[in-house]
């Protein structure tokens, strides 16, 4: 069994990236910037934030945090996404999500500008991306398609099996496995799904994104399989000073026994994520270069 290293993977990507910074200033010209807007003061998202932030500086971008009170109204948030898509000097930000309650998060997405949508929540970038367009894929999808390629995962010809259809990951990878050039046979399946197992043990490759720990067992799969595991839950547990293990969705013992690959939580998707959505800034700061002729 072959652990899809996502640590070392996006460790990788992030040297790629420094040495387009590089390449960048020697020829004189502005570096990537990508800021984040954050409301509030959700622990979770502050340590989300605080790793992009971190990961900005590690290739060399520049960032910005754009941290907010809990009770911004809608509009004044409005009025600061206008603002953000109207600086030249910002190549693509992103809204950590969740918002406060009291804003409609579908309303502030929208808001943002389709060419500086880094995280590809926009409805405009999942259309492209449907449509084999020019567009921004969402940081988690693209990481897996990259950690598959990298890794050299066959998936042309082959039976995929999506497991979750959320907008962020589930819905997306099924659309980005069933894309020519990657060829893969799809099913998407969600909680309304029935002989759920059944369906996995004829999968060649299992994506798994639902957030349930060790929801995915060994008997759920064939040998050979290849899965991904996407789930991220915290769960109580004393021993640990943090007072909380991170668990996947996949029970990784029973799995492991039988897959060709899988990918370990932590150190598996979740550093790709990351990766991905400075990879999507570099992106965003490249075509604008096309664009502007510079
Ligand atoms: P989500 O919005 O929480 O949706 C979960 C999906 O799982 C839904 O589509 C749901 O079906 C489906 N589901 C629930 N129970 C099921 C069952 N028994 N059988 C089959 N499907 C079932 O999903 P998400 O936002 O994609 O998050 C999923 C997990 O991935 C979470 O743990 C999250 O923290 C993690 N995550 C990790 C990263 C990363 O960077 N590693 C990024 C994003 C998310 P219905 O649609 O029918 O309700």
């Amino acid at each position: 069994m072959i652990l899809l290293d996502g640590k070392k993977i996006s460790n990788q990507i992030k040297d790629e990236i420094s040495q387009e910074v590089t390449v960048l200033k020697q020829q004189g010209k502005r570096t990537p910037h990508l800021a984040a807007v954050l409301v509030g003061n959700d622990g979770a998202s502050l340590t989300y934030v605080g790793s992009k932030v971190k990961a900005c500086e590690r290739v060399g971008f520049t960032s910005s945090l754009i941290h907010l009170p809990e009770n911004t109204t809608e509009e004044s948030l409005l009025l600061k996404i206008d603002e953000l898509n109207n600086d030249d000097t910002l190549d693509g930000f992103i809204v950590q999500l969740p918002l406060p309650k009291h804003i409609d998060e579908q309303k502030i997405l929208l808001a943002v500008n389709p060419k500086k949508d880094v995280d590809g929540f926009h409805p405009e970038n999942f259309g492209r991306m449907a449509l084999d367009m020019e567009s921004y894929i969402p940081a988690t999808p693209f990481g897996i398609m990259e950690m598959l390629k990298r890794y050299r995962v066959e998936t042309s010809g082959k039976h995929t099996v999506v497991i979750g259809r959320s907008h962020i990951v589930g819905r997306p990878m099924s659309i980005l496995m069933s894309q020519k050039g990657i060829d893969s046979t799809v099913t998407l399946t969600h909680s309304r799904t029935k002989n759920l197992a059944e369906i996995t043990r004829q999968a060649d490759i299992i994506i798994i994104a639902l957030g349930k720990p060790e929801f995915l067992t060994g008997d759920m799969v064939k040998k050979g399989v290849t899965v991904i595991d996407v789930g991220i839950t915290r769960v109580p547990d004393n021993t640990k000073a943090k007072g909380y293990t991170i668990k996947g969705d996949v029970d990784f013992d029973s799995v492991s026994r039988k897959a060709d690959f899988l990918t370990p939580v932590p150190g598996g998707v979740g550093p790709m994520t990351i990766a991905m959505l400075l990879k999507n800034t570099l992106i965003a700061r490249q075509r604008q270069l096309k664009e502007n002729r510079e």
